[in-house]
């Protein structure tokens, strides 16, 4: 489908939010740095670019965007709510302090993905994930490489599945014709406001693990030997060990894991079935995708916990903050009592 005639001048953008009160199809996002239309919802109608005063949105060779706020009706809920989000203290009103906003009232994380976009990214990590256990599970890398190279290739071979999956995301974002940090919802995200919430999660989703994995335990379901078991067999125990863990397993990996399953997963979801089916439904498949029975409670609540935080900040990175910290424990744990 040919694309509407729309031309967009992020730089010019005020942040009045008259577009989207103006698109009834839901088509429009604005951010910190970006216009985003989503060409599949657009259907020209132009509304948008006759409520945008400051020019940031425009139709190709018409008339000058119109002054008249006469097409533009009230804030919606969901517009206070996306403002409030992002700025808590302030309101679209003015002065007039706004309630914090219900998760379902929060504009979207990232711009709407396609539910075969999402397949696509699913199946693509999917099918990397299978290729890179087969490649570390192989007779090559149990015969061949040599003991002492063995955390190193390992690293490559994470290194080399990380990479795959950024092309991969990287090209499903250029489609969006936005930048990838707005592709994927990586949004400035202010710690002062909501780094506590973010570090209460973590003591919270540690704290289920611990009672979790204590409880199994005293059943005489043991978690299965493996690199999750144990990452100093996985990576070594000296420095560079601890310095590969926590590259591949507290900085990369959750970056990752956050772009696919709440970048793309949960912002679909949220766009499709609302915000609570969303952090849920986002949570059980990420950690179904771990492929590991013990481990699939804890990581379905540390899951809920990243999604929510995406969710209700608009922004991944507090997911991803999240994530890391969730995963640094046990890391800098095990290596601690190795020594
Ligand atoms: S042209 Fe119409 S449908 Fe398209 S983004 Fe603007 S208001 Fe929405
Ligand atoms: S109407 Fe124009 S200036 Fe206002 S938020 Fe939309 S793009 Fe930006």
């Amino acid at each position: 489908m040919a694309r509407p005639a729309l031309s967009l001048a992020p730089q010019r953008c005020d942040k009045c939010m008259r577009c989207l009160r103006a698109c009834g199809r839901r088509a429009i996002d604005v951010g910190a740095a970006f216009v985003f239309v989503d060409w599949d919802r657009c259907d020209g109608c132009g509304k948008c670019a006759a409520a945008c005063e400051a020019g940031a949105i425009r139709m190709r060779g018409g008339p000058p965007p119109a002054r008249s706020e006469a097409s533009v009706g009230p804030a919606p809920a969901r517009l206070e709510a996306a403002v409030a989000a992002e700025r808590p203290s302030a309101s679209v009103a003015g002065d007039e302090r706004v309630k914090a906003p219900r998760l379902e009232d929060i504009a979207p994380l990232a711009p709407a993905w396609t539910a075969w976009e999402v397949a696509v990214v699913l199946a693509g990590v999917l099918a990397l994930f299978v290729a890179q256990q087969a490649a570390l599970g192989s007779k090559w890398m149990a015969d061949v490489v040599p003991i002492g190279a063995k955390p190193l290739v390992r690293s490559g071979v994470l290194a080399l599945y990380y990479a795959a999956q950024l092309a991969l995301l990287a090209a499903l974002g250029y489609r969006k014709g936005v930048g990838f940090a707005e592709a994927f919802g990586l949004r400035r995200f202010r710690p002062l406001a909501f780094g506590a919430s973010v570090v209460a999660l973590v003591a919270v989703t540690r704290a289920f693990t611990l009672a979790y994995a204590v409880g199994a335990e005293s059943l005489g379901w043991k978690m299965p030997a493996g690199p999750a078991s144990d990452l100093t067999l996985y990576f070594g125990r000296d420095g560079l060990g601890l310095a590969l863990t926590v590259v591949m397993i507290v900085v990369v990996g959750p970056f990752f894991e956050e772009l696919v399953f709440r970048g793309v997963l949960a912002g679909f979801l949220q766009e499709s079935m609302g915000a609570w089916p969303a952090v849920v439904v986002s949570a059980l498949v990420f950690a179904a995708f771990h492929a590991n029975g013990w481990m699939f409670a804890p990581v379905a609540v540390m899951g809920l916990g990243c999604a929510w935080a995406a969710l209700r900040t608009r922004s991944l990175w507090a997911a991803y903050v999240l994530h890391m910290l969730y995963n640094a424990v046990p890391v800098f744990l095990i290596f601690a009592l190795a020594k």
